[in-house]
């Protein structure tokens, strides 16, 4: 790199506090900077919906480094500015009070955000749950018998009501399809989850859509698809999320999500993404799709930075996620979507049970549910391709 513009990344969550690490550790000494659109340096997102929202964790414990770290380091910080555009043939990005930024590599790193139900969100007890206002706006709502209507049942909106539970709120899940996670999971798995909630005490409706918003400035009731209306004092909604590249308009690079060749590369030369914004390849769906999850953001920032750098790729690593529930660690690696038949070990009814998925007789994913070490068995399986299940033992111990 023969310019001193140095790398330049736009968005401070965890794809890039990875990326300046990985930077600096491996010796890259010219100027590293980091636009960040919150007001706050990167923070652990995770939290948000478990122990923040249960107020168990404090905000200071999110943070990903003292705020020391950051000067040590000299790497800088540009707090509550946003990336607005990016020229890449001048090598520029051009935040949104005007300013502009040169680079010498540019790390698109903004993440994702929230899905918006249309229509719900002119009502101020409406709440999404992405970033550290909406949690705390969130945990503001959850009283102890207050209301709740989670719209979506993917893992956050579970998440939300496995908390807002264990802080005596009054919980329904709303979800549109036949069980929660079924299209990942399958429905009979899918339904494992709705039983989860149900002896929380949770009502969990499936095959049921949202038709209407009764209230003025606050819904109080939501009517389904069939007619049906549920009090509410709040509502989550938590449908998925998009990637926040919107500012990519006019820049040559896709502006609904990044697609990325190995260590982030887009098609732009000197440009590189990561994390929720980025869409590897999977090379056998033959199409780009985004991961959305927590390991796969802190590990293509730092495979980002050696791209960067002209290292060698590190170590390949299966998708993986986690997610607690009413203090159970439930944990997924591979993808179950490529399989054709699963396999159970354990007791589901007992909260402690791995399936494992199948396609053709070989382990393509695995599902834990309050096994949180056997994780490495699950992966050896996997990535061994074996066709027996290890012994029981092994999977729910292995340290
Ligand atoms: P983000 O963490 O979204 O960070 C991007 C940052 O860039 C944000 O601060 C954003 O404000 C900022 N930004 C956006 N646009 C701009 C712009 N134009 N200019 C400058 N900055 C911008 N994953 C798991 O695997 N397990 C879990 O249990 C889990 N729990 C989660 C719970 C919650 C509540 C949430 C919200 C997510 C959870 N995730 C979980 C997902 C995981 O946190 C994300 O996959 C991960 O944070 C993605 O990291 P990222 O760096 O790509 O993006």
């Amino acid at each position: 790199m023969a310019s001193r513009n140095g790398v330049l990344i736009a968005g401070g969550g965890l794809a890039a506090q990875r990326c300046a690490e990985t930077l600096r550790r491996k010796g890259y000494d010219g100027p590293v900077r980091i636009v960040a659109a919150e007001p706050v340096a990167p923070y652990d997102r995770p939290p948000l919906s478990k122990g923040l929202l249960a107020g168990t964790v404090d905000e200071a414990s999110l943070a990903y480094r003292p705020p020391g770290w950051y000067d040590d380091q000299q790497v800088e910080l540009f707090i509550g500015r946003r990336a607005a555009g990016l020229d890449a043939a001048q090598r520029r990005l051009y935040l949104h009070d005007g300013h502009e930024l040169p680079y010498d590599e540019l790390l698109i790193a903004t993440g994702s955000r929230a899905r918006r139900l249309p229509g719900a969100h002119r009502f101020e007890n409406v709440h999404l749950l992405r970033d550290l206002a909406d949690a705390r706006a969130l945990r503001h709502a959850l009283r102890p018998g207050a209301h709740l209507v989670v719209i979506g049942a993917g893992f956050i909106g579970q998440e939300v009501a496995a908390t807002a539970r264990s802080l005596g709120a009054e919980v329904t899940i709303v979800e549109a399809a036949a069980a929660p996670l079924g299209a990942l999971l399958g429905d009979d798995l899918g339904g494992w989850f709705s039983d989860l909630h149900r002896e929380e005490g949770v009502k969990v409706l499936c095959s049921t859509t949202v038709a209407a918003f009764h209230g003025r400035d606050a819904v109080e009731e939501i009517e389904l698809s069939g007619g049906r209306r549920l009090r509410c004092d709040a509502v989550v909604v938590g449908i998925g999320v998009a990637p926040a590249t919107e500012w990519l308009q006019g820049s040559g690079l896709p502006a609904g999500g990044v697609p990325v060749s190995s260590g982030g590369r887009t098609a732009l030369p000197h440009v590189y993404a990561a994390g929720d914004a980025a869409m590897p390849f999977d090379e056998r769906r033959g199409v780009h799709v985004r991961s959305e999850h927590w390991e796969a953001a802190g590990r293509s920032g730092s495979e980002a930075a050696r791209a960067i750098l002209g290292l060698a790729p590190g170590r390949s690593a299966l998708s993986s996620f986690w997610s607690d529930q009413y203090g159970l660690r439930i944990q997924y690696l591979g993808d179950s979507r490529d399989g054709d038949v699963v396999e159970i070990d354990g007791a589901p009814a007992q909260r402690d049970y791995t399936a494992v998925y199948r396609r053709a007789g070989r382990p393509v994913a695995a599902l834990l549910v309050g096994r949180p070490h056997a994780l490495p068995a699950a992966r050896d399986l996997i990535e061994s391709g074996s066709q027996t299940l290890p012994a029981t033992e092994q999977l729910k111990e292995t340290a």
